[in-house]
């Protein structure tokens, strides 16, 4: 069973795969969030992070970037809506000092690298930010749209996103 079988309908996953998931994100602060959430989702379901979601916002004030980036762990540390993991906590902090340290905005540097084969991406992210592994890396990607797989060819949405996409995209 994929993702377009199962999440339609549901409370959480329904509105996340209609509306969200593999649709292209313009909006820096968007795109970080996405990135925060993979990384949380590691080990947990992607249901846990969902619900969690609302809270995730307001710990990290609408992902703002540069008010992450001077974030101290230790509030976010005591705060039960989030996943209160440090390294997660940490990872988010440092990748929101080295997005606001690129010389070009986040959708734009994404843009300067797309496309790439999976692997050298996973090697970019490697090299830039932290706690971005293989998986998450890819996740992250897939659910942004610049890796293919986010939807079935079956699915409704992935024709939606089809015409959505920059033309450099398709
Ligand atoms: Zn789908």
């Amino acid at each position: 069973m994929s993702y377009c079988d199962i999440a339609p309908g549901h409370p959480f996953h329904g509105p996340y795969h209609d509306r969200q998931y593999g649709f292209p994100i313009a909006d820096d602060d968007a795109l970080f969030e996405r990135l925060v959430l993979e990384i949380n989702q590691a080990g947990l379901s992607w249901l846990t992070i969902l619900k969690k979601r609302e809270a995730f916002r307001k710990a990290f004030r609408d992902f703002d970037i540069d008010r992450v980036s001077r974030m101290k762990p230790d509030r976010l540390l005591r705060d039960p809506g989030i996943i209160r993991n440090r390294l997660k906590i940490n990872a988010a902090i440092e990748n929101a000092r080295r997005i606001k340290a690129m010389p070009i905005s986040f959708a734009a540097w994404l843009d300067a690298h797309h496309p790439r084969s999976k692997d050298e991406w996973v090697k970019l992210f490697r090299q830039t930010f932290v706690f971005t592994g293989g998986e998450i890396t890819g996740s992250f990607l897939m659910s942004i749209g610049y890796v293919p797989g986010a939807h079935e060819e079956w699915c409704p949405v992935y024709r939606k996103i089809a015409r959505l996409r920059p033309r450099w995209m398709r």
